[in-house]
């Protein structure tokens, strides 16, 4: 038991769900180094979201608005940290989650099914290995998608992302939003939308600013989204995190 006074609570009972996530076989033991890394650029931004990350949030919930064919990809992080939340997130789209994995195997995807079938998805694309099809021509395990879900959506959120991975989806012409604490990364770099903050936080924002834009019409949304540079957002970012 982690006591509510301790100084770094929060970060610990992220720790706590990323080790029993591991031990239950949803993530990889590469996804607890990954959540290290992230923990790092957490603690350089104060462990809170910064004004340019909610404006990049906004930004995410205009184009996922906008796209005819949004999906949200989900890994065993995500799975981990926040399956109740993606799969809200998910349904306020209208839209699908697919189970998208770097190291795949059948028992991580069906591990990750069975959570987000918990938290109460209704459908999961992505987990059939047979029906899988292939990015870009690309036969790789890099470029594999769901033909109902990432393969024939517009618009992607992938949080967490290999960059590999982020370059297939763009060369297939997709519009890819992500969602990584690291600026440097190289999904980060590539990505179209990079909300640099904790997963955590970030999708309960993102649910929250969809729920405003919702109803706004199509030429404001299209602004938002047009008056948006992921370069500068990924400089300032950066400039958040310097400690001098
Ligand atoms: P790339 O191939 O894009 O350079 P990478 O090899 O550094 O990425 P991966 O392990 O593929 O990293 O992906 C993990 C990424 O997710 C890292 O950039 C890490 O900082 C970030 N990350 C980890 N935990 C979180 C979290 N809770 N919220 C947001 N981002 C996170």
């Amino acid at each position: 038991m982690i006591s509510e006074e301790h100084p770094r609570y929060q970060s610990l009972l992220l720790r706590e769900k990323i080790v029993k996530a591991y031990k239950e076989g949803v993530l990889a033991d590469s996804g607890m180094i990954a959540h290290g890394r992230g923990e790092a650029f957490d603690y350089l931004l104060g462990e809170k979201t910064s004004r340019i990350a909610a404006k990049t949030i906004k930004t995410a919930a205009a184009a996922l608005i906008l796209a005819e064919k949004p999906v949200v990809s989900v890994n065993g992080n995500t799975a981990a940290l926040v399956p109740e939340e993606i799969v809200e997130l998910a349904d306020t789209l209208n839209s699908v989650l697919e189970v998208n994995l770097f190291y795949r195997t059948p028992s991580r995807v069906k591990a990750i099914e069975s959570v987000l079938k918990k938290a109460g998805a209704s459908k999961v694309l992505g987990v059939d290995e047979k029906k899988l099809k292939y990015l870009d021509g690309l036969k790789s395990p890099r470029a594999t998608a769901s033909p109902d879900g990432i393969f024939s959506a517009d618009v992607v959120l992938v949080p967490l992302e290999d960059g590999d991975r982020t370059e297939v989806l763009l060369n297939s012409g997709k519009m890819v939003i992500t969602i990584d604490l690291n600026p440097l990364s190289r999904t980060a770099q590539k990505a179209s939308i990079t909300i640099v903050d904790n997963i955590v936080r970030a999708v309960p924002l993102l649910i929250k600013e969809i729920k405003i834009l919702k109803d706004k019409n199509v030429s404001e949304l299209e602004k938002i989204v047009n008056d948006f540079n992921n370069k500068q957002n990924l400089r300032e970012s950066l400039k958040l995190m310097s400690l001098v």
